[in-house]
């Protein structure tokens, strides 16, 4: 093989572990940022928790402060049942009582209630704080692992990037930027071998004298797909029919 079409088959294997190593630091940034969505969701939930035992909190304040204003006015109620002149203010006073003691009544209830209910909010709070600490911890511990392993593949990257440049040094810059255009329409490898007398690309067939001459290191571009058609150790003419 022609020693131009060596260093295009070379510049296209560096190029390959180029486009891993850029596809592995590429995953890491993604990698980090499903770990921050989770840990922001997890946060949420330990927000929505700490908003909760607020509010059962709240609730509780309030009752409690209820609860002793109806019992100064119960208080009061009392007083004042004495000084009734009337039979019928007196009983219109009896209801106040009784309403009073059933509030009071009522409140105690749910004041228990949110008892037991801001000691399960404190759990749940407590469950959501360790769950949303222990995946802080884990990711703060797995991104200083995927810094390492970027640090590395910063160092593979720049390692490549100057093989690549030392094997391009002095290579005919009309055959680079063919490479590179056709590189770039995304077509996977463009520089392939003649495989059985077809273009290694796209298996179309080639002519037998062209066979014949690419495999004596001429330069053959397949007319079909355009790729550099080379002759590699996996290489061979048609098979006689
Ligand atoms: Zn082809």
């Amino acid at each position: 093989m022609k020693e131009e079409l060596r260093k295009l088959l070379e510049i296209q294997d560096v190029d390959s572990r180029i486009d891993r190593v850029q596809a592995e630091m590429d995953e890491i940034p993604r990698e980090r940022m499903i770990h921050e969505r989770e840990l922001e969701g997890q946060k949420r939930e330990f927000e929505r928790e700490t908003g909760k035992l607020e509010g059962i909190r709240d609730e509780s304040r309030k009752a409690e402060e209820s609860r002793q204003v109806t019992e100064q006015r119960l208080a009061e109620f009392k007083n004042k049942l004495l000084e009734m002149k009337t039979n019928e203010a007196y009983r219109a006073m009896l209801e106040q009582i009784k309403f009073a003691e059933k509030m009071i009544s009522d409140l105690d209830s749910r004041i228990i209630e949110l008892m037991y209910e801001e000691e399960d909010a404190e759990a749940e709070l407590e469950d959501a704080r360790k769950v949303w600490e222990r995946n802080r911890k884990r990711f703060e511990k797995r991104q200083e692992i995927l810094d390492g392993q970027l640090e590395i593949l910063k160092v593979n990257m720049k390692d490549l990037q100057a093989e690549r440049k030392d094997i391009a040094a002095g290579m005919e810059r009309r055959l680079l930027d063919k490479y590179q255009q056709l590189r770039s329409t995304g077509k996977g490898l463009v520089v392939v071998g003649l495989i059985k007398g077809n273009c290694g690309g796209c298996l179309t067939g080639i002519p037998p004298q062209t066979a014949v001459e690419i495999s004596q290191g001429s330069t053959f571009i397949c007319p079909i797909c355009g790729r550099f058609v080379v002759w590699t150790e996996d290489s061979s003419l048609a098979e006689a029919r």
